[in-house]
């Protein structure tokens, strides 16, 4: 342990202890820190990182996924230097042509996108899909899945990666808070579900059905875990039935598992979809998207009375409200088009699936090779390494992976020079080379020899 604290990370350590003095915990995003101090990053080119003491990292971070074409792609930076030097200004704030060619482009690639609204962040999306959801059906409770994550707010922060002992049965699963500040009110109005389980789902929705606006969920669990197919497609047919909305939470796998997503995979389509992350090319970004007539009632223009004339008293507007000054960030939006272009260029999307599966075939030959319990997780361009040889559907099946060697495992390979934020999945990029499979395949077998003595 004592390892990082010496010479090679001497600089990451003297930032970081002024950073504790300014920031609590001196991160600005909780889960940013890890034991024994955080890396602090100074430069990024293609799969690299470096970092303030000049150590170099292939990165399998990838800031949380976002940046598909890994560091400094060309044609991404190249697009944010013209829109910038063409629009003579950081932002416009007003509407303008990005806009309306990036929704063309989410409509044309998102089977369940009719319609687009932009936001920030993948919080921002996820928490305007469900506001949208309870002002259509006019009903005030959602569910969500137990280990499903859908950003940092209050109802979301139920259940994400809760204490077994604490959260009751698979089949009746109790919703405990990963935060302290959320309201006994919040988790009422929070139903969990067990994630794969149709049985213990399907049970609880009827019971709850009259209450329930929406279902999120992460088509495939932490960009890793799938739904099982008969499980997407039995949930689409039940909350068809029973007047839920849903809402695939494709932040993270969107641009990722298909250029249309999981719904574009799985042939499910949702109500409303969230997307964020490779969306924005590196820039924070959210949107929402999805069906015409659920979308169209936060237009200003008229909202449900030109949708269902008659339905409301004449005269009655019932908008749905949202804003938020950088919406539709011209830079922004200009990043995430040119970042889409690329993966759709000479069948980049396919290469780097092809890719993702070569380096998870050669990472589980190590671990067999070393004789660690191993298997990988995951769907198109992300994956995880997860150590058990148990089958894996859902948030408790993973628990019984080896967390506390992995977290060895991931600690070495950080002084070895691969980035992974400890636990974390691995997000691969079209930046990635063979070579860096082959550097990172060198690397986790001398990091396992290492461990095992
Ligand atoms: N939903 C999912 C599935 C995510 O993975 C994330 C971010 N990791 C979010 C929502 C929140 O996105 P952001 O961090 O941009 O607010």
């Amino acid at each position: 342990e004592a390892s990082l604290l010496s010479d090679p990370n001497r600089k990451s350590r003297e930032l970081y202890e002024r950073a504790c003095e300014v920031m609590p915990g001196g991160v600005t995003a909780n889960i940013k820190y890890f034991e024994p101090h955080p890396i602090m990053m100074e430069k990024g080119k293609g799969s690299k990182l470096f970092d303030v003491d000049g150590n170099e990292y292939i990165d399998y971070l990838l800031c949380y996924g976002a940046l598909i074409h890994g560091h400094g792609n060309e044609p991404v930076m190249k697009a944010v230097y013209d829109q910038l030097a063409n629009q003579g200004t950081t932002i416009f704030g007003t509407p303008h042509d990005l806009e309306v060619k990036m929704a063309e482009k989410l409509i044309e690639l998102y089977p369940g996108i009719d319609m687009v609204r932009y936001t920030n962040s993948g919080l921002e999306a996820t928490l305007l899909a469900v506001r949208t959801a309870m002002a259509y059906t006019e009903k005030d409770k959602i569910a969500k899945f137990e280990g499903h994550y859908h950003g940092g707010s209050n109802q979301f922060l139920l259940s994400v990666n809760p204490d077994i002992e604490k959260s009751g049965t698979e089949d009746e699963p109790v919703a405990v808070p990963e935060s302290t500040g959320i309201s006994s009110h919040e988790v009422e109005h929070t139903i969990i579900l067990p994630f794969n389980n149709m049985d213990a789902t399907e049970r609880i929705l009827r019971k709850q059905a009259d209450e329930l606006a929406a279902i999120i969920l992460e088509p495939v669990q932490g960009g890793f875990i799938p739904a099982d197919e008969e499980f997407i497609i039995g949930l689409r047919k039940l909350t068809n039935e029973l007047g839920i909305l849903l809402i695939f939470d494709e932040v993270k796998t969107g641009f990722r598992t298909s250029l249309g997503g999981c719904q574009e995979i799985f042939g499910v389509k949702p109500d409303l979809t969230a997307l964020g992350k490779v969306l924005g090319g590196g820039f924070p970004v959210g949107a929402v998207g999805g069906r015409k007539d659920i979308m169209m009632i936060s237009a200003p223009n008229g909202g449900r009375d030109i949708l269902s004339a008659g339905e409301h008293s004449a005269g009655k507007k019932e908008i749905l409200f949202h804003s938020g000054t950088y919406n539709g960030h011209p830079t922004v939006l200009a990043a995430g088009l040119a970042t889409i272009q690329a993966l759709e260029e000479s069948n980049q999307m396919q290469k780097l699936c092809d890719r993702t599966k070569l380096l998870r075939q050669k990472l589980e030959e190590v671990y067999q090779r070393q004789g660690v319990d191993m298997q990988t997780i995951g769907m198109g361009s992300i994956f995880n390494i997860v150590l058990t040889k148990e089958t894996v559907k859902n948030y408790r099946d993973l628990q019984k992976a080896n967390m506390s060697l992995r977290k060895v495992i991931d600690h070495e390979l950080l002084l070895q020079g691969i980035y992974t934020k400890p636990l974390n999945r691995y997000s691969m990029s079209t930046a990635h080379t063979e070579e860096d499979i082959a550097k990172t395949v060198e690397i986790h077998e001398k990091a396992l020899k290492k461990i095992r003595g």
